[in-house]
């Protein structure tokens, strides 16, 4: 390729990257059939598949950007994006012999992740110390979940949604609970139910450091690929300000738990989300990524859309600028090329799956 070949395709990178962190931001009107409008974790959105990949996108009525026969306008322009709606997956319409509609135990992510939080109540709940950009509660609350999944309605789940809606992976999160674990080993008996049942389905698991490090052996023996330790920010005085609760865990907690996961899953089979948007510079959420880049964990980095039932959101708090979100997700993306880590290459979870950050698409 000729110098002025490659410049004009690093300018194209360039500008699909700040069109797509623009969408990030701002959102897209479409008609999304699979949506999540709260629950664990900082993100609001409907699912879509962009140019091929897992999107989740804000869905805003009077967003600039316009999805229509699969394209992305702006200003009637035709961006040169594909853009499809994820369908409604058949396991949607299935029903536990109890009664409990399967979408209430778990979810679809994207085209083909099947998502769950085993429990969804959490001991940092309390006004004064959940953190500021989650709802955990809230969707338990509406009704569109139950409070806590068991081991076989989780198996019974994943076997449908592989079976009936080609799932290839499945994420499992937890709330926190009040055992000396944090709610792992509970993790490690749904990791073994579902893998007796979907034999070899790459499944990650979702924790905070473990009071006790061995269950991280443990998980990982029930057969889970890969593991979130997700931290969401480095700065300690940010992390008392949106995480009470959770700040409480030291960050030498998180250091010495990613440290043994590195150790019992690999390096690149650990990762940890860091959000763009709750006060840290660019040039300091860079340099903590590129220490967890050094430690073998991938840094998610993600900018934070307050979903509904967030304090953030009845706060006021607003997404990052776009152009934030482009320069720090462009920056993170060089260092994770340039130390060979690759999203997909964890086989399992957010950073296998792409679509709440915007790293895929800046070739991550
Ligand atoms: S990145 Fe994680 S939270 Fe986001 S859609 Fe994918 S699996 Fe779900």
């Amino acid at each position: 390729m000729s110098v002025g070949a490659e410049v004009a395709q690093g300018n194209l990178v360039d500008e699909g990257l700040s069109i797509r962190a623009e969408m990030a931001v701002y959102g897209v009107q479409v008609d999304a059939p699979v949506r999540r409008s709260k629950g664990a974790g900082p993100s609001d959105d409907g699912h879509l598949v962009v140019d091929g990949a897992n999107a989740t996108l804000p869905i805003v009525a009077d967003s600039p950007y316009q999805v229509r026969d699969g394209s992305v306008y702006r200003n009637g322009l035709d961006l040169g994006l594909s853009v499809e709606p994820v369908s409604r997956p058949k396991f949607y319409d299935l029903t536990t012999a109890e009664g409990i509609p399967y979408r209430q135990i778990a979810l679809l992510h994207g085209k083909d992740v099947l998502a769950t939080t085993v429990v969804q109540t959490c001991i940092r709940y309390d006004e004064s110390t959940r953190c500021r950009f989650c709802s955990i509660e809230e969707s338990l609350r509406s009704g569109a979940t139950v409070a806590a999944k068991t081991p076989a309605q989780l198996a019974e789940v994943a076997e449908a949604a592989v079976r009936l809606d080609g799932v290839t992976q499945m994420v499992m999160t937890t709330g926190t609970t009040n055992g000396p674990d944090r709610g792992a080993r509970n993790l490690v008996r749904c990791v073994k139910a579902v893998l007796q049942a979907v034999p070899g389905l790459p499944i990650q698991v979702q924790i905070e450091p473990p009071g006790d490090l061995r269950v991280l052996a443990e998980l990982r023996e029930a057969g889970a690929t890969s593991i979130g330790i997700h931290v969401e920010s480095l700065d300690d005085e940010v992390r008392r300000r949106w995480m009470p609760g959770k700040s409480t865990v030291s960050l030498a907690e998180y250091e010495a738990a990613w440290d043994e996961a590195v150790r019992v899953f690999g390096w690149n089979r650990v990762s940890t989300y860091l959000l763009i948007g709750m006060g840290e510079s660019a040039d300091e959420l860079v340099r903590g990524a590129a220490g967890l880049i050094d430690r073998g964990v991938y840094p998610f980095v993600v900018p934070l859309r307050p979903m509904l039932g967030t304090l953030a959101r009845a706060d006021g708090v607003t997404p990052p600028d776009a152009r934030v979100v482009r320069e720090v997700t462009a920056r993170v993306a060089a260092l994770l090329a340039e130390a060979g880590m690759r999203g997909a290459d964890q086989g399992a979870g957010c950073a296998a799956c792409g679509a709440c950050s915007l790293l895929s698409a800046a070739g991550s």
